[in-house]
């Protein structure tokens, strides 16, 4: 921490809706710091377009310093399909800064709310914990150079990477959020077709799952679990996937449970953890004020929860629920729905109905 009883939260607003998203999100933390007594101090700094215009690089060394020095920090959505190539300063910042500071558990909660039309055939309340650090990813499976090259013009090669201690320590945050939850996780994966990778990562859960015996186990092939999300979402509690997998079905259950505009995400290592919302920067609606900001609130709720957990302080778990039954209650009412959501209010009025909410 900076000082006694003080925590530095990074502010990196990001592309498209993030700035406008962010704002909101900044406000709410503001007010609970005020109510809780929380000693928070932020600190903004650009990533994404902005900074590439000012620094030249869309990830500035000097950010990833100033996150790591950083209690916690929030990540606005990055459009990052835009950025010029890394040698002229394009760099992803949700990618590199999961590498840089090991931020291994990509934790993925849907659920639906009473009230609120969820799209699946039965409400959900599960949470996808998703390995962050390899995998399908070509900026992040090689120590030097990309996990994709082309040997000729016409043929394309992309390398996977599982280990064991990467598949070990996300499947050890699973059964850790279950034994807080109903006690079941569900490993997703594909091992009749990957018999090696797949094979790897289920030999790492299983020895997990054979550690925490008080919580139920059992394995889904990824392809009848994305049907499975449709069907009977209900049925599952925290799902454990690597990384590409994690990334599909999380959309998938989001969308799913009401609006990819309420799905939240923490990216956390050991020591450093990363407030972000699961959906990407919506150039689309960005800059009209039809953003809505709950994703990124919630996300900055479950920052609040891993710093309470992580410095012993019960005012930041309060601090989350309040966020977190502040939302409930103005999704459940089509007059505070924003357009996502079938509703009227814009972005900055959605916030001021949660910040009203919050006191
Ligand atoms: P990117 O290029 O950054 O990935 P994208 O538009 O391809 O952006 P998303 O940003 O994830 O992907 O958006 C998918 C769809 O969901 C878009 O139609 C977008 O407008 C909508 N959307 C995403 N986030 C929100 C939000 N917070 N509120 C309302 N709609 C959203």
């Amino acid at each position: 921490m900076t000082t006694d009883n003080q925590l530095r939260i990074a502010i990196l607003p990001g592309d498209g809706i993030g700035p406008e998203i962010m704002s909101v999100t900044v406000e709410v933390l503001a007010r609970l710091d005020r109510r809780f007594a929380l000693g928070l101090n932020f600190e903004t700094h650009e990533v994404g377009l902005a900074a590439l215009a000012k620094a030249g690089n869309t990830l500035p060394d000097a950010v990833i310093e100033a996150c790591r020095k950083a209690d916690g920090f929030v990540l606005g959505p990055v459009g990052h399909h835009d950025y010029p190539p890394r040698d002229k300063g394009g760099r992803n910042p949700s990618g590199d800064l999961r590498i840089a500071l090991d931020l291994y558990a990509n934790i993925r909660p849907s659920r639906s709310y009473d009230g609120l039309p969820h799209y699946g055939r039965t409400p959900m309340d599960l949470v996808i914990a998703r390995e962050n650090t390899e995998g399908f990813y070509a900026d992040r499976n090689m120590h030097l150079g990309s996990g994709e090259f082309m040997p000729t013009p016409d043929l394309a090669l992309s390398v996977r990477k599982i280990s064991a201690v990467a598949s070990r320590r996300i499947a050890e945050v699973a059964f850790r959020l279950a034994k807080r939850r109903r006690k079941k996780v569900t490993a997703v994966h594909k091992v009749n077709v990957l018999k090696l990778g797949e094979g790897l990562f289920l030999r790492e859960v299983r020895a997990v799952a054979k550690q925490n015996p008080e919580v139920a186990y059992d394995e889904q092939l990824v392809d009848s679990m994305a049907a499975m999300l449709v069907r009977d979402a209900a049925r599952y509690d925290v799902l454990v996937t690597t990384n590409m997998y994690g990334d599909i079905l999380s959309d998938e259950a989001a969308e799913l449970s009401g609006s990819l505009g309420l799905a939240a995400s923490i990216n956390a290592g050991e020591a450093h953890c990363m407030a972000q919302a699961q959906h990407g920067s919506a150039p689309d609606i960005a800059g009209e004020d039809l953003a809505n900001p709950a994703s990124l609130v919630l996300s900055a709720a479950m920052l609040l929860g891993w710093l309470g957990e992580r410095h012993g302080k019960q005012s930041f778990l309060e601090a989350q629920a309040a966020i977190e039954s502040a939302i409930a209650r103005l999704v459940a009412d089509p007059a505070t729905r924003t357009r996502d959501l079938g509703g009227t209010l814009g972005t900055h009025a959605f916030g001021a109905a949660l910040c009203e909410r919050l006191g």
